[in-house]
């Protein structure tokens, strides 16, 4: 499976570490939307689309993202295992990711150097900034 086109949103924000949203496009087939390319402590690194994980409340039945400390709905106060002490990794699932770090490698790569074209395209575009 190959990339054959990415598409590159770059974010300006300075109080936020995500820096692009991307399309992927692989085989000319298949594109995956939601990629983003986020500033972490040792550099860029490319995170896959992702849902917050939902747990119900156990009085009404709705629906509150992993992490929240009251239901959204009736108010009540949930459960411990729903506190933002839960690991990141359990709050948010992907929704699509390689399955091998041969892939993932290749993804990261790829995604990357298209985003660093991307800013290059915008600083040459704009030359007063
Ligand atoms: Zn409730």
């Amino acid at each position: 499976m190959e990339i054959t086109e990415t598409r590159v949103s770059p974010i300006h924000s300075s109080n936020s570490r995500l820096r692009a949203y991307v399309s992927v496009t692989f085989d000319n087939a298949f594109v995956v939307r939601d990629i983003r390319i986020i500033e972490g402590k040792n550099g860029l690194f490319v995170a896959m689309p992702s849902k917050k994980t939902q747990k119900p409340c156990s009085k009404c039945g709705y629906k509150n993202a992993t992490g929240s400390r009251f239901c959204g709905s009736c108010g009540s106060s949930l459960p411990t295992e729903n506190s933002q002490k839960a690991p990141v990794a359990e709050r948010h699932k992907d929704l699509a990711h390689p399955i091998n770090s041969a892939f993932r490698e290749y993804m990261q790569t790829k995604i990357i150097e298209a985003y660093k074209k991307a800013i290059e395209k915008e600083s040459q575009s704009s030359p007063n900034k």
